[in-house]
């Protein structure tokens, strides 16, 4: 009900350059389409984002208003969790059980960023200078502001379009930001309906605003735009780039979250059940169309052959297919264009040599479905096992000691997450110093909180989402002096 309902707003929404379509992943057919909204839509966006900005509509309304409101974005989004979830699961094909429970993590952020919203103060500060010049100085007292950017315009991929949003706008608003939105342009669908919630919630007209569109049009629009104070993204490295180069124009503030190749260290001591069960979910969950998923697996040699069957054994059974199916554990990859991209890291790698264990193909049936791939002899150089390939496939490779496992795993010019599982606490805590990532966990894996800071070391990001990191990156520091 709901999702028809939207596809009709989507279809009718104004816009001003081709025509998009939006295709199922998991029938290959087209299930809605919609009109980019281009650099006219985002010129628009931008202009009455920066009047409500300057109006003072959301940044002037006392900081415990505001997060009443955001109180309220995070309970309405808890009230319809369940057309959200149909939603994402419709557009994306992910188990629709798996959706609903991002939905409560979505709801979350939201409440953890209310509370933030009455605690964004700055420091004061009597001028203690002495000697010199700084004779001219005594008497006089400094503080400084913590004030919101401005207009920033956040940029989503499509891999969890709610969790994403939520991600973004909770901490912009929280920090009372104006925001330009723009989602995904293969998972237009749940953003449309999060946007009524803004309105139902009582965020005030223009505040946040949303296009709809292609990354070359609108969203380079909305990077190159003079009037755009900041860019949040999240999206692969190589987008992040362009973003970065388009962001110079008006020098604005960048943040972005990118894409990542993760290591996890098997040690032969670790609880092995538990390790090859997360470390195959870790990989396999949602295709692999995960930013942390622990795409290159090392492990100790003692211990190499049993992991690696392990492993093998989980992918083959798991279950793929579309939301509608039964019994259903992994959706496909979202579009024709990921599953090419993906056959064609396997067939590269089989060219090159790489044992493929189990998977290797897609499946003999409609959607864009790939079996969940387990590779082994794998040379460290190969991309396959240098790129993120942004599928269910997983290369496995054995090691010795701690200084070959660490030369291997920070052999990446990424550095999101990685896990290690060993049963030596020492070890444990000296691999988190030494492992070249912006998330480590330890005996444990994909695990996040909104209240810890989460970003990529190298080039898998610059800044951070989530905790107190997440809303300073929405603010700037002005520092006041006054002569007492
Ligand atoms: P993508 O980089 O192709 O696109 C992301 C967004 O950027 C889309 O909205 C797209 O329209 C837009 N875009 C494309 N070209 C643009 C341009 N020139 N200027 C401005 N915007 C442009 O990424 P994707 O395929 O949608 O998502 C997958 C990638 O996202 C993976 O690399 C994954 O690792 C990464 N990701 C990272 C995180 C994280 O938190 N680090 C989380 C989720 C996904």
């Amino acid at each position: 009900m709901v999702v028809q309902t939207i596809v009709d707003e989507l279809g009718k929404r104004a816009g001003y350059g081709d025509v998009i379509p939006v295709i199922d992943p998991v029938t290959e057919e087209q299930i809605a389409e919609f009109t980019d909204g281009g650099a006219k839509a985002v010129d628009e966006a931008v202009a009455r984002a920066r009047d409500a900005f300057t109006s003072g509509v959301w940044v002037g309304k006392a900081p415990s208003e505001r997060a009443k409101i955001l109180w309220r974005v995070a309970d309405l989004i808890d009230d319809h969790a369940a057309d959200l979830a149909e939603l994402d699961s419709f557009n994306t094909g992910m188990p629709v059980d798996q959706a609903q429970a991002i939905m409560g993590t979505a709801a979350e952020m939201f409440r953890y960023y209310a509370g933030w919203c009455t605690k964004i103060n700055g420091i004061a500060h009597d001028i203690q200078m002495t000697g010199g010049v700084a004779q001219l100085f005594s008497n006089a007292h400094g503080y400084t502001l913590r004030e919101p950017y401005g207009v920033v315009g956040l940029i989503f991929p499509w891999n969890g379009p709610v969790f994403n949003w939520a991600t973004k706008l909770a901490p912009a608003l929280a920090a009372g930001c104006s925001c330009v939105v723009k989602p995904a342009e293969e998972t237009p669908l749940s953003a449309m309906l999060l946007h009524k919630i803004l309105d139902e919630a009582g965020v005030p007209e223009g505040v946040v605003n949303l296009v709809q569109g292609y990354g070359h049009t609108a969203g380079k629009a909305l990077t190159e735009h003079p009037d755009v104070d900041k860019i949040a993204f999240t999206g692969s490295t190589e987008v992040g780039k362009q973003i970065v180069a388009a962001a110079a124009g008006n020098l604005k503030r960048v943040t972005l979250e990118l894409g990542g190749k993760s290591p996890v260290l098997i040690y032969d001591d670790a609880d092995l059940d538990q390790a090859i069960l997360m470390a195959s979910m870790g990989i396999f969950i949602h295709s692999g169309q995960g930013c942390i998923c622990g795409s290159r697996i090392f492990v100790q040699r003692g211990v190499y052959e049993q992991v690696v069957e392990g492993i093998a054994g989980v992918a083959n059974g798991l279950q793929l297919g579309g939301p509608k199916e039964e019994n259903v554990h992994i959706g496909p990859l979202i579009s024709e264009k990921q599953l090419k991209r993906v056959m064609g890291f396997i067939d590269e790698g089989r060219k090159d040599g790489v044992e493929v264990v189990t998977g290797g193909h897609r499946l003999d049936r409609r959607g864009y479905f790939v079996h969940p791939t387990v590779v082994t002899d794998v040379d460290p150089e190969m991309r396959l096992f240098q790129r993120e390939i942004f599928g269910p496939v997983v290369a496995i490779l054995p090691f010795d000691d701690d200084d070959e496992v660490i030369a291997m795993a920070n052999n990446s010019s990424y550095g999101l997450a990685a896990t290690a599982w060993t049963n030596d606490v020492s070890r444990a805590h000296g691999l988190a110093k030494r492992l070249e990532a912006g998330t480590v966990t330890l005996n444990c894996q994909m695990v996040y909180d909104h209240a810890m800071p989460f970003g990529g070391y190298k080039q898998s990001g610059w800044g951070h989402e989530f905790g107190r990191e997440g809303i300073e990156a929405y603010l700037q520091t002005k520092t006041v002096y006054t002569k007492i």
